[in-house]
């Protein structure tokens, strides 16, 4: 898990602008569903040999005046919670405003390394000015400009400093689950539905990351590790803020996991947001699994129910239909198991190795079934095939001409294997190289 540097201070001191400089030509989260006022607000940024995150938490405050004091606090809280390093951004053009000490004493009250940094000095003048910055009550300025970089070097060297130290994670080989899904469909919910189970036993794991509670489950002799994403409980006033940081976690314990748990509302339908949480997760090569809870509420339940269920879910989301989907209601705490054994089903599938002479006998086939089309008066041939990685399962195949191959009969290929092998709730990746 990367370090975790937030950006935080009143609207237009060049927040998004010094963001951009230190996350430069890397490519920031942009989720467009979101809106453009959203893009690129976290991002992987590099100094020194060190990598980390980078968030910057403007871009979400309200106009009205009022309620941009507690936006802004909010906005400095919440980055208290979730980073390692905070960089206080105010205008050196503009000078102090009440707003800048209203933060400042926010910040001063508190642990965390903060390094105030008073932006637009782009000449010496404006930098010799930012001196009156120190009323603001800070040790030290790092006075920058993020348009023509002045003082940018001086202020990285710094903050790398403050990273905390990497750490020489040995490496825990327990699975790790990530329950993920828009704010209110039940993971907290979940989670705690195992805690009071008999049948299982969760731990909290002591000092893990500050933006996720990560817990230890033994279910049936079996270990894994619980990647709870709720967090931010407390009710906050800026809902975007929840729903922006909820992102950036989601998308750090895809990142992180062995399995992706997908959690819906089986009454709010899927949407965008799911789908785009899917996508990531196969991007990732994330083992996944679809859970639709609050299964309690649905009324009618008779058996064809849950396979409608699973048509509307894969028609929204096309070639999909490989993850499993588990109905359950975490307040009754029905199938909650099944959850688990079905993580643990995908967790095998995606370690699953088929032998090369299995494969070329299969491919043998499929040829036979699908003959390989004829492109500029070539026919197309696959010649072998081998699964060159398990855990996620990655094939090569050997073929004549590869860019010739046609979309659809990959996806033919990607059919075949399935149907086959399994690799139930496994994305697959296939590589077609010229030999
Ligand atoms: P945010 O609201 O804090 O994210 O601020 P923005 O990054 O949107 O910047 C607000 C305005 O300040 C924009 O017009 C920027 O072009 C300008 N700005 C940002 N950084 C600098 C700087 O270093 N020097 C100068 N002169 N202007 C800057
Ligand atoms: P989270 O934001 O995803 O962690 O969602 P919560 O676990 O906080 O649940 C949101 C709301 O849905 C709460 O009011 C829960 O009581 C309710 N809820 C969670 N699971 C179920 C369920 O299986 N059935 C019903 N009827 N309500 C549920």
């Amino acid at each position: 898990m990367l370090p975790v540097v937030s950006i935080v201070g009143r609207p237009n001191v060049g927040k998004s602008t010094i963001f951009n400089r230190l996350i430069g030509s890397r490519k920031a989260i942009v989720d467009d569903q979101y809106g453009v006022t959203r893009d690129r607000h976290y991002g992987e940024s590099f100094w020194n040999g060190r990598r980390f995150n980078v968030i910057d938490t403007g871009g979400y405050l309200p106009d009205e005046s009022d309620v941009l004091v507690a936006g802004v606090r909010e906005q400095v809280h919440i980055a208290l919670e979730e980073s390692d390093v905070i960089l206080f951004v105010v205008d050196a053009e503009g000078g102090i405003t009440s707003l800048d000490q209203a933060v400042a004493e926010l910040l001063r009250k508190q642990d965390k390394p903060v390094l105030l940094v008073p932006n637009k000095a782009d000449n010496d003048e404006r930098t010799l000015n930012a001196t009156e910055f120190y009323a603001l009550g800070f040790e030290q300025l790092f006075p920058i400009s993020a348009i023509n970089g002045r003082g940018t070097g001086d202020l990285l060297d710094e903050l790398v400093k403050l990273l905390p130290e990497e750490q020489e994670e040995e490496e825990d080989k327990t699975p790790k689950l990530a329950i993920v899904g828009r704010p209110n469909v039940g993971k907290s919910s979940f989670i705690n539905a195992l805690l009071n189970n008999e049948r299982c036993i969760v731990t909290d794991i002591p000092g893990t990351t500050r933006d996720s509670i990560n817990s230890r489950l033994t279910y049936e002799n079996k270990d894994y590790i619980l990647i709870d994403t709720a967090g931010l409980r407390k009710k906050r006033k800026v809902k975007e803020n929840v729903e922006f940081y909820s992102t950036v976690r989601t998308d750090r314990a895809l990142k992180e996991c062995d399995i992706a748990i997908l959690m819906l509302d089986a009454m709010r339908g899927f949407e965008a947001q799911d789908k785009h949480i899917l996508r990531e997760a196969e991007k990732y090569n994330k083992g996944i699994v679809i859970v639709l809870n609050k299964w309690d509420l649905v009324p009618e339940k008779d058996t064809h129910i849950h396979k409608e269920f699973e048509e509307y879910i894969y028609s929204r989301a096309p070639m999909m239909d490989y993850v499993p989907i588990v109905s359950i209601s975490a307040l009754s705490g029905q199938r909650i198991h099944k959850v688990i054994t079905v993580a643990d089903r995908v967790l095998q599938e995606r370690r699953k190795r088929i032998s090369t002479p299995d494969l070329n006998d299969f491919i043998n086939r499929i040829l036979k079934e699908k003959p390989l089309p004829i492109r500029r008066g070539v026919p197309l041939k696959i010649k072998y095939c081998t699964q060159v990685k398990s855990n996620p399962p990655v094939f090569k195949f050997f073929m004549n001409i590869p860019k010739e191959l046609p979309a659809n009969y990959r996806r033919f290929i990607e059919n075949k294997i399935r149907q086959e092998f399994g690799f139930e709730g496994v994305p697959i990746t296939m590589t077609f190289k010229k030999k």
